[in-house]
């Protein structure tokens, strides 16, 4: 494990991608409510993301149940309105209290043909409405192979994040998440997760200057589990995670939780 981090506080978030009607949703938050302490929060932000239908029923458990967990959003589009037929636009989510927008997830960026300028486009207009964008970078395992990991995410990062200004950059938060390890099973070791993290937060050095590479907060996501939590969490410049299969069930979330506020300080 290596030095605590500096200032930064973590944050857990649960994407919930397209799984969980509005009422399997309700139920899962509910019960995520239960088993959740103040003491299990103390140390950390968390936010859960799920589907489009279900945020207004989740936002409204949130709310009644004063449960301390932020509503996320899994995506959005860049235009604030207009002729976009099934797309979200961020104003929308900003009036349900939505407080934290995926931007670019590898499954956007796959299976929908999200582009660079795209991501770009899109966390600027979350920022607009007063949302944190969570932008996602991360390389295929070919990449990985060929030794260009740090390679595309120099590229994604600096496509990304290129020309925001040093405090809207170092407000907002970036996932590292290796596209094989994402739904895979296989995780990255503490050590790789480390690597990566230390290199995006030198790429936000280079754009943005050093203090907003010393605030911005950096999540790892790929196959996280309670069992695989806390050497994540251990690294310096690991300041949370995103965490997809395992945050459905509130008991693993809640586990994952637990384990990853005294791991990440
Ligand atoms: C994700 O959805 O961003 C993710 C990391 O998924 P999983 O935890 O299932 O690998």
């Amino acid at each position: 494990m290596t030095a605590a981090r500096h200032r930064r506080r973590p944050l857990v978030s649960g994407n919930w991608k397209m799984h969980h009607d509005h009422l399997q949703s309700i139920r899962t938050i509910q019960d995520l409510g239960l088993r959740l302490t103040a003491a299990d929060v103390g140390p950390l932000d968390v936010s859960v993301h799920p589907p489009f239908t279900d945020l207004r029923s989740v936002q409204t458990v949130l709310e009644d149940r004063a449960i301390p967990v932020a509503l996320g959003a899994q995506h959005c589009y860049s235009e604030d309105e207009g002729p976009f037929t099934g797309e979200v636009a961020p104003p929308m989510l900003a009036r349900l209290g939505v407080s934290y927008v995926i931007v670019g997830h590898s499954e956007r960026r796959q299976f929908f043909a999200m582009t660079d300028e795209q991501v770009a486009a899109t966390l600027r207009a979350v920022l607009r409405h007063g949302m944190t964008p969570i932008v996602c970078v991360g390389e295929t395992e070919e990449e990985r192979e060929m030794g260009e990991t740090e390679a595309r995410l120099t590229a994604q990062a600096t496509a990304a994040l290129k020309g925001l200004p040093e405090e809207q950059t170092a407000a907002l938060v970036l996932a590292y998440e290796p596209i094989w390890a994402i739904g895979t099973g296989a995780t990255a070791t503490g050590e790789d997760a480390e690597s990566a993290c230390a290199h995006i937060r030198g790429v936000v050095a280079e754009l943005a200057g050093a203090d907003a590479a010393q605030a911005v907060r950096i999540q790892y996501g790929g196959s996280v589990r309670p069992e695989n939590t806390a050497e994540l969490m251990g690294q310096r410049d690991v300041d949370g995670l995103l965490v997809g299969g395992a945050s459905l069930d509130a008991a693993v979330l809640a586990a994952i939780i637990r384990e990853a506020g005294p791991a990440g300080r």
